[in-house]
C-alpha cells in the first residue's frame, strides 16, 4: 500500500511518491534546534516525530538521507555569550552536545547530516548573492541585506504557500532584523545582519561588509547543499510554518527558480498537564528532567508516539506511568516469545502484526491504528503462550515480526541495566558460578536475587534481570 501524508503545501493527504525517479532515495530535512539552553519536551515531540517518518520511510525501503541542522548563531544565542563571558563554540558546543545524547535517550536515529551555521557561512553568503543578483533583495541603509517579498511576488512568485496570508491587513512593506518574528506582520526579513557592537567577536566577512548570517536562510542553504535544489520532505513543528518555513521557500525558490520541498509536514502543538508549557506554571520540562523524576527516555519516546503528529497532544505524568505499563506489558510479552523461541530461525514473509501496524501507519501516520495492532497482537500472543498453543518455530516468527515493528517504534528491548549495581554484581557472581558448573552456589545467588525482588530470565541473549 502506498503511504499517505497530509502535505500543508497542498492542505490535503497526498500519496508519497519521491523526486528520485528510481523511487528508491528520499532526502528529509527537519529544522534543528538552536543550542542556546536544553530542548524541552515540545521540542522533543517534533524529533520523536521526524524520526518516525525517517524509520517508517525506511521500513517501507526507501534509502533516507535525513539532516538537521544545528543553528548555532543566532540572537539569544548572542546574548547569551556575552553575559557569560564565552565563546560562541565553547557555549553551543554544550548544548549540542547535550542535544545530541537527548536524542539517542529518547531512541531516535540520529541524522546523517548534523550541518552547523557558522560552518557553512560561504554557503550562506553565496545563497544571498544569487538573490541579490536577481533583483529579490537588497542592501539597506543599516547595512543589513533583506529579502524584498515585494519584488519577489512582483516576479509572479506566491509568498504564503503554507498558510493564507492576507496582505491588506497585514503590515506589509516593513522590515525585520532580529531572529525572533512577530506572526501577525509580513515583513522584509534579514538575510545578513550587519556587525553591531553587541556582537562582539561573532562576524564573518562578506560582499556587504562584516556581519552574520539570519536565521531562515540557513535552512535553505544547508538543506540544499547536501539534499539538492528540490527534495522530498521537510519537517518541523507547526509554530514554524510562518515566517520561518514561508521565508525558506521564498529564498530557495527566488534564487533557483525551482520547486524547493514536494511535501511539507508540521507537528502539532504539545500542552503539558492540560496547559501551555511555562516556567512559571512549573510544567517546563526538559528530557533531563523527566528523567531525574525516574523516568527512562523509552517510556517518554513512548508517550511522545501515542497522539497523532498534527493533533495537539497533553504530555502528563500520568501519561507517563501508563507508557511504563504499556511497555512492560510488551516486555513481558515479547520475553515470553524469545524464551519460547530459544535459538529457533525466522522463517516466512511479514506477519499480520506488521501488515496491520504498517497500513496504519501508511494512512497518514495513522499511530492509534498501528498501536492498536500491537496490542491486539500482545493480547492474542499472550492466550497462545497460555494455552501452550505457540511451537517454538511460530514464536521466532512472531518475535521477527515484532522486531520489524519496532525498528519503527524505536522502544527496543526492555533496558537490562535498571537494575542497581549490587543486582548487576549478584547477576554476574551466578554467571560466573554457572559457568565453573557450581550450581548450589548458582541456585543460592539466584535465590538471594529473588529475595532482593529481582528474578533473572535466561535468554538466547544472555541472562535478563526483572523485576518482581
Ligand atoms: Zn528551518
Amino acid at each position: 500500500m502506498a503511504l499517505q501524508l497530509f502535505n500543508t503545501l497542498s492542505r490535503s493527504v497526498q500519496e508519497f511518491v519521491p523526486l528520485d525517479a528510481a523511487g528508491k532515495k528520499v532526502g528529509l530535512y527537519c529544522c534543528g534546534p538552536t543550542v542556546y539552553d536544553f530542548a524541552h519536551i515540545g521540542n522533543w515531540r517534533t524529533f520523536v516525530f521526524a524520526d518516525l517518518v525517517r524509520r517508517h520511510l525506511e521500513f517501507k525501503g526507501y534509502a533516507v538521507t535525513h539532516v538537521m541542522n544545528i543553528t548555532d548563531v543566532e540572537d539569544k544565542i548572542i546574548k547569551r555569550v556575552r553575559e557569560q563571558q564565552t565563546t560562541l563554540r565553547e557555549f553551543t558546543g554544550q548544548y549540542e552536545a547535550a542535544f545530541l545524547a537527548d536524542m539517542q535517550a529518547l531512541g531516535c536515529r540520529l541524522p546523517h547530516h548534523t550541518p552547523r551555521a557558522t560552518e557553512h557561512v560561504a554557503e550562506i553568503v553565496a545563497l544571498i548573492e544569487k538573490l541579490v543578483a536577481r533583483g529579490v533583495a537588497y542592501q539597506a541603509a543599516d547595512g543589513s541585506v533583506y529579502f524584498s517579498i515585494e519584488k519577489y511576488r512582483g516576479c509572479g512568485c506566491t509568498y504564503g504557500r503554507l498558510l493564507k496570508l492576507n496582505f491588506d491587513e497585514m503590515r506589509a512593506g516593513e522590515r525585520v532584523k532580529s531572529d525572533e518574528y512577530e506572526k501577525e506582520s509580513i515583513a522584509d526579513f534579514a538575510l545578513w545582519k550587519a556587525r553591531v557592537p553587541e556582537d562582539g567577536a561573532v562576524f564573518w566577512p562578506s560582499p556587504w561588509g562584516e556581519g552574520r548570517p539570519g536565521w531562515h536562510i540557513e535552512c535553505s542553504a544547508m538543506s540544499m547543499k547536501v539534499l539538492g535544489e528540490s527534495f522530498d520532505l521537510h519537517l518541523g513543528g507547526e509554530d514554524l510554518k510562518f515566517p520561518h518555513h514561508e521565508d525558506e521557500i521564498a529564498q530557495s525558490e527566488g534564487a533557483t527558480g525551482r520547486p524547493f520541498v514536494k511535501y511539507w509536514l508540521h507537528g502539532a502543538h504539545l500542552l503539558v498537564e492540560g496547559k501551555k508549557m511555562s516556567k512559571s506554571l512549573g510544567n517546563f520540562f526538559t528530557l533531563r528532567d523527566l528523567l531525574g523524576k525516574g523516568f527512562t527516555g523509552r517510556e517518554v519516546r513512548c508517550l511522545l508516539l501515542s497522539a497523532h503528529y498534527r493533533e495537539t497532544f497533553n504530555f502528563t505524568l500520568d501519561g507517563l506511568t501508563g507508557a511504563r505499563t504499556s511497555l512492560a506489558r510488551i516486555d513481558e510479552c515479547v520475553n515470553k516469545l524469545r524464551e519460547l523461541a530459544g535459538g529457533t530461525a525466522a522463517a516466512g514473509a511479514a506477519t499480520e502484526l506488521e501488515t496491520r501496524f504498517a497500513a496504519a501507519l501508511d494512512e497518514d501516520l495513522n499511530i492509534s491504528g498501528a498501536w492498536a495492532a500491537v496490542f491486539d497482537w500482545v493480547r492474542e500472543t499472550n492466550k497462545a503462550l497460555a494455552e501452550q498453543t505457540l511451537t517454538p518455530a511460530a514464536a521466532a516468527v512472531a518475535l521477527a515480526g515484532w522486531e520489524r515493528v519496532d525498528a519503527v517504534l524505536g522502544v527496543g528491548p526492555a533496558p537490562a541495566a535498571e537494575a542497581p549495581a549490587e543486582i548487576v554484581a549478584l547477576l554476574e557472581a551466578r554467571q560466573a558460578a554457572r559457568k565453573a558448573k557450581d550450581f548450589k552456589r548458582s541456585d543460592a545467588l539466584r535465590d538471594e536475587l529473588k529475595a532482593r525482588g529481582w528474578v533473572i530470565e535466561d535468554t538466547p541473549k544472555g541472562p535478563r534481570l526483572k523485576k518482581l
